[in-house]
């Protein structure tokens, strides 16, 4: 398949990535999607619009953020080279902000006055905060009341940002039953209202608005490493939950010879319930609005899930990912629990880079697929800082002991 097209045929009109995507919605919310979707293929060609968006990425966002070699934990394992894109250098610590910050300048452009959304463990909670405190928007942010009992701190920046943090006592208390709260006031507020999705999931327009914003990481890494190295890299890698960081790092490499793997969680296993691999282990269906490739019980509902990095633990993956998969243009490969706090150590200890332990899945796999190779380059997409998960990674595996070799 000739992919220098690739951009302008996908997504469909109707929102498809071959058969997945599309958008499945109560009735009711079908003219507030068609109204994101009308404003934002306008805007998007808007000289002004993305000069704004160009200044923002400058001055308040800290882009470019560099790519770095990693020379010292290369040289560890052999002789091909592993670089990293920096989006733990973005503003806020990780790539959510390069989405959250279009979207406020998208609610900003359409004339709302508010953006609303759940989160889980509070990450996209805190980058749409950080979005509305720059924007002057109103912000609220539901989230199940047993994750804001686990995750204080990040409630607690959310609330420091000026955002209306709404608890969610019913069901079970976590994020689905915060997106259905989300979900309900954006139905009753949508006049004056948005509805920011924290990856590149959900139905049309979410997948194509996220996918273009998060662009920004692979244009600028596939120019940053032609410049350094003449060359492009071999292999190109990013974590996969929802999908938001790597498939900005893997279009604009999609025309070009280079091998492109997705990292999934494989948690503590192969079991139901052990791991968030759903494009491993999923089969094809419609959740959250939309159809991929998702992990179902025997009901046909969403499995449990479970991974050590909770960015990651979603039964279901970005439609855009299930079509480059099938298209056989994305390949996509699972890395465990122990390898990523093993990657987390490492590059801790021989780089000085501590990485948010959903991009440690990546460099674990990085750090396996450049034993294999022998030489060559690869380019990790290091999506996050790890300071948020130093507390839980230290009581569970001390300081590394068991990790790095102290020589
Ligand atoms: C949220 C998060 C992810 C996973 O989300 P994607 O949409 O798959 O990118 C990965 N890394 C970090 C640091 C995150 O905060």
């Amino acid at each position: 398949m000739d992919y220098s097209t690739y951009l302008k045929n996908y997504p469909s009109k109707d929102g498809r990535f071959g058969k997945f995507g599309g958008a499945y919605l109560p009735e009711n919310l079908v003219p507030a999607m068609q109204e994101i979707n009308d404003a934002y293929l306008t805007i998007c060609h808007s000289s002004q619009f993305i000069n704004e968006l160009r200044r923002i990425r400058r001055e308040f966002q800290g882009r470019p953020t560099p790519v770095y070699h990693c020379e010292r934990l290369s040289q560890k394992i052999g002789k091909c080279q592993i670089y990293l894109k920096r989006e733990d250098l973005n503003h806020t610590g990780a790539h959510k902000l390069n989405h959250c910050m279009g979207e406020g300048l998208l609610a900003k452009f359409m004339g709302k006055k508010r953006i609303i959304a759940e989160t889980g463990a509070g990450q996209h909670g805190v980058a749409l905060a950080t979005a509305a405190a720059f924007f002057g928007l109103e912000c609220t942010i539901y989230m199940g009341e047993v994750d804001i009992a686990k995750q204080a701190p990040n409630v607690a920046r959310m609330k420091v940002l000026g955002t209306n943090v709404v608890p969610v006592t019913r069901g079970l208390k976590t994020l689905k039953e915060a997106v259905d709260a989300a979900f309900e006031d954006y139905l009753e507020n949508y006049k004056d209202t948005i509805y920011c999705i924290g990856s590149a999931v959900g139905p049309h327009p979410f997948p194509m608005i996220v996918r273009d914003f998060q662009m920004v990481v692979g244009y600028e890494a596939r120019e940053q490493f032609k410049d350094m190295m003449g060359f492009l890299p071999d292999v190109v890698t990013a974590c996969v939950g929802g999908g938001s960081n790597s498939i900005g790092m893997f279009l604009p490499f999609v025309n070009d010879p280079v091998d492109i793997v997705g990292v999934e969680p494989l948690g503590r296993g192969e079991k139901v319930g052990d791991h968030a691999a759903s494009m491993t282990y999923g089969s094809e269906g419609v959740m959250h609005g939309f159809d991929s490739i998702m992990l179902k019980n025997d009901n046909g509902e969403p499995a449990p899930v479970y991974s050590i990095a909770s960015g990651l633990d979603y039964p279901s993956v970005g439609p855009e990912h299930a079509f480059l998969r099938e298209l056989g243009r994305v390949k996509y490969d699972v890395a465990t629990d122990r390898e990523a706090v093993d990657a987390f150590f490492k590059l801790s200890r021989y780089e000085g880079i501590i990485p948010a332990l959903e991009s440690s899945h990546a460099l674990a796999y990085a750090m396996r697929r450049a034993k294999e190779m022998g030489q060559g380059s690869i380019l990790v997409n290091l999506s996050g800082r790890g300071d948020k998960d130093l507390d839980y990674v230290i009581e569970k595996y001390g300081f590394g002991e068991d990790f790095v070799d102290f020589d």
